[in-house]
C-alpha cells in the first residue's frame, strides 16, 4: 500500500538529480518526503508516515486527496471517447456542460467562457479580453496581489515575486486599502474605505480613465494573507468603474469555489457583480489542470463577432472539462459550501487562539481561510520571503514535519488553508499540531 513501483532511493537520486523547484532553491527536495498515497485531507510518504494537508497544498486541493467515483468515470469516459479536440475547430459536450453550469453559478450578466488551463493563463485571457473590448490598455492591480507566473499575470502581480520579472507594458499599481507596514486612511473602517477610495479615484484620474481598461483585484487578496476588505469598499470600487467605463475584475483563482464559505469571493461584498471573473484551482479540485475566464454578456456580444487574437493549445481541453464538471456536481451534491460556511466560526476560534503564541501578531480568517502575521521580539517582520531561510524558519518547518503537518511559512504569513471537506474533528487534530509548530517558532524566535 505504501510502496511506490520505483524504490524510494530511485526516486530520490532521479529527483535530486533533475528535479528543479520555482520558489526556492533546488536542494530543498533533499529533505522532501516522497509521497506515494492520498486519502482524503492525508497523505502519506514511503515511510507509512501520514501528513495531514494543511494548506491544500497551493489552496487548490479542495476536495482532498481522494478521487470520487463520479470524477474517476468522467475522465474515464471522456478519454474513451476521444485523445483531444481542440477547442478552436469544434464542439464537445464537457464544454457545452462546464460553460452551461458555470452560467447558472455565475451572477446573471456573467455568461461568455473560456477555459484554459492555469488561473495564470486565465488572467492572460482576461487581461487580453479587457483590452481588446475596451480598446484601451492600462491594469491597475494592487501592491498585495498575486495574480501568476506567466508575462501579464507576473505584471500585474503587485508583490515581491516580481522581483525577477521584467515587466510588461500597462500595468499599474495601486495601494489597497490595507498597506502591510502602516495604519492608512483614519481609525474607523468607514474612514478607512473613505480614504482608500478617494485616493483610488485619484489614481484613476492621474492615469487617464480613457486609457484605463481594467481595475483587477483579489475578491479576497489570498497569498498576500487573507485580507478582508473594509466595508464598502468593493461597492466603491464597482461605482468608479461604472463612472470611469473601466471594467472590474475579480481574480477568484485562490478563493473561487467555496474557499470563503461562499461560492465567489465578491459575494461578500452585496450588489457587487464584475464584468470578469477568473477562477481555477477548485474547479476541478485540482485534479486536473484547469481555469476560467467569465465575462459579461456585453464581452461575451464582442467577441461574438470579434475575434480575441489569443489562444492555448489546451483552451477547453474535454477531459479537464469533464474532470470540472463531474467535480462540480459532486461539490453542489454534497454541499461542500454551506460545510464550509457551517465549520468558518469553529475555524476562525482556532485561529484566533493560535494568537496566544508571542510569534503570533494578528490573524485572519474567512471561510476556511486562515492567515497569522509573524513577527520577531521586536514587532518586526522576521524574514522577508525572498531571503534565505532563517534558522526560526527552518525550525518552524521541522516542527511542523515532526508533526505530520503539510505547511509552509512565507514570511511573515502563514497560511492555513486545509481541504475545504476536513471534519469538524480533524481541524481540532491540525489546530493542535499548528500549536505545537507555533511552539518551536517562538522558541526560536527568542521569544
Ligand atoms: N491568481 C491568484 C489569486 C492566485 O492565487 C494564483 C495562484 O496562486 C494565480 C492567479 C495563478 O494561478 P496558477 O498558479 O494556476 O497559474
Amino acid at each position: 500500500h505504501f510502496s511506490a513501483s520505483w524504490s524510494e532511493e530511485q526516486i530520490r537520486n532521479a529527483s535530486e538529480g533533475h528535479a528543479l523547484l520555482t520558489w526556492s532553491p533546488s536542494k530543498a527536495v533533499e529533505s522532501m518526503p516522497v509521497m506515494v498515497r492520498g486519502d482524503g485531507i492525508y497523505l502519506y510518504d514511503t515511510t507509512g508516515k501520514e501528513w495531514m494537508d494543511w494548506t491544500s497544498q497551493a489552496v487548490c486541493t479542495n476536495v482532498g486527496q481522494t478521487v470520487s467515483p463520479r470524477v474517476k468515470e468522467a475522465i474515464n469516459a471522456q478519454m474513451d471517447k476521444y485523445s483531444f479536440v481542440y477547442g478552436g475547430l469544434a464542439l464537445t459536450e464537457p464544454r457545452a456542460r462546464l460553460s452551461k453550469l458555470m452560467s447558472e453559478l455565475m451572477p446573471t450578466g456573467l455568461s461568455g467562457f473560456v477555459f484554459p488551463s492555469s488561473g495564470s493563463e486565465a488572467n492572460e485571457a482576461a487581461i487580453a479580453m479587457a483590452r481588446r473590448f475596451t480598446g484601451k490598455t492600462k491594469i491597475l492591480t494592487w501592491y498585495r496581489s498575486y495574480h501568476g507566473g506567466t508575462s501579464a499575470s507576473s505584471s500585474a502581480t503587485g508583490d515581491y515575486r516580481r522581483l525577477m520579472a521584467v515587466e510588461a507594458p500597462g500595468f499599474v499599481k495601486v495601494w489597497n486599502p490595507q498597506p502591510q507596514f502602516w495604519e492608512f486612511g483614519g481609525s474607523s473602517e468607514e474612514e478607512r474605505t473613505a480614504s482608500s477610495l478617494l485616493m483610488l479615484e485619484e489614481q484613476i484620474l492621474n492615469e487617464g480613465p480613457h486609457d484605463i481598461a481594467s481595475l483587477m483585484f483579489e475578491s479576497v487578496p489570498g497569498s498576500a494573507g487573507v485580507m478582508k476588505l473594509p466595508p464598502g469598499y468593493m461597492q466603491g470600487v464597482r461605482a468608479l468603474c461604472d463612472k470611469y467605463e473601466i471594467l472590474l475584475h475579480m481574480d477568484e483563482v485562490m478563493v473561487g469555489f467555496g474557499r470563503t464559505g461562499k461560492m465567489w469571493g465578491f459575494q461578500h461584498y452585496e450588489g457587487v457583480v464584475p464584468d470578469i471573473v477568473t477562477a481555477a484551482k477548485g474547479l476541478t479540485g485540482s485534479i486536473m489542470p484547469l481555469s476560467m475566464t467569465a465575462v459579461s454578456d456585453d464581452m461575451k456580444a464582442f467577441f461574438h463577432d470579434n475575434a480575441l487574437g489569443w489562444g492555448s493549445t489546451f483552451q477547453a481541453h474535454p477531459t479537464a472539462l469533464a474532470c470540472g464538471y463531474a467535480n462540480m456536481l459532486d461539490m453542489l451534491e454534497q454541499d461542500t459550501i454551506g460545510h464550509v460556511e457551517r465549520l468558518a466560526p469553529v475555524f476562525e476560534q482556532h485561529v484566533k487562539e493560535l494568537a496566544r503564541h508571542p510569534c503570533v501578531k494578528q490573524y485572519r480568517s474567512t471561510g476556511l481561510f486562515g492567515c497569522l502575521d509573524v513577527q520577531t521580539v521586536g514587532g518586526e517582520q522576521p524574514q522577508f520571503t525572498h531571503q534565505p531561510k532563517t534558522s526560526a524558519s527552518l525550525a518552524y518547518a521541522k516542527a511542523a514535519a515532526d508533526q505530520g503537518l503539510l505547511t509552509f511559512f512565507r514570511p511573515p504569513v502563514i497560511h492555513i488553508a486545509p481541504p475545504l471537506i476536513i471534519t469538524e474533528g480533524e481541524l481540532e487534530k491540525g489546530f493542535a499540531k499548528q500549536h505545537a509548530a507555533l511552539d518551536a517558532l517562538d522558541e526560536a524566535l527568542g521569544f
